[in-house]
């Protein structure tokens, strides 16, 4: 699967806005939006008025970024959640919640997404006791996520045991004791908590 090798906070600047991509710093005084909030590149700081494509396309682009995915993936979320019935744009956002890679960022179990994804990846994780390797597998309900019982002891996870969960949205339950999580409901588009225009995003694909 082809990933973004670039820089991270370079997304952030392009979108105008933080895209919370790299944890910890994001919070902090070193993020680059704050720092230099223009867009990268040489006519970074040079105003062009927005064309309705532009402002579709850049909603498309920084949702696409949070979730960490290629072009070719967040398309396959859209034309999944366009056969679906309901809102297209809602069905494609809770495709996305119910990642697992999101749910594990979710819990707290990683500092960002891509951090997360790299613990699903790296195999540290199992869904309903069965190990999963497959960041884009979909949760359900009632599955029960947790950290390999030889994997515990990991200084990655020190910090979470202690507490980090304050920001815990409603369907997800998660034990810092056991690293332990479990999806109590699927969650719904009131669930995605970062502003975002998903009509948008329809009307670029459906063009
Ligand atoms: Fe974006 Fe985080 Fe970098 Fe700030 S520190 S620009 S929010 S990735």
């Amino acid at each position: 699967m082809a990933k973004y090798t670039g820089a991270d906070c370079r997304l952030c600047r392009r979108e105008g806005c933080k895209l919370y991509l790299k944890g910890d710093k994001c919070f902090s005084d070193k993020c680059a939006v704050v720092k230099r909030p223009t867009a990268p590149g040489q006519h970074g700081t040079s105003r062009k008025k927005p064309t309705g494509y532009s402002i579709q396309l850049r909603e498309k682009q920084k949702t696409k970024r949070i979730y960490g995915l290629m072009e070719k993936q967040f398309r396959g979320y859209y034309d999944k959640a366009d056969k679906m019935r309901g809102q297209t744009g809602d069905n494609m956002l809770i495709l996305l919640e119910r990642r697992l890679d999101n749910v594990v960022f979710r819990m707290g179990l990683g500092l960002s997404r891509s951090h997360a994804r790299q613990l699903v990846n790296h195999g540290l994780l199992t869904v309903n006791g069965s190990r999963v390797d497959i960041p884009s597998y979909l949760i359900k309900a009632g599955d029960v996520i947790s950290v390999k019982e030889n994997k515990l002891d990991k200084v990655v996870f020190a910090d979470i045991k202690t507490g980090r969960t304050e920001n815990l949205p409603a369907w997800l339950e998660f034990d810092n004791a056991t690293l332990t999580g479990k999806v109590v409901c699927l969650p719904t588009r009131q669930d995605v908590d970062f502003p975002v225009e998903e009509h948008l995003i329809v009307e670029l694909y459906s063009k």
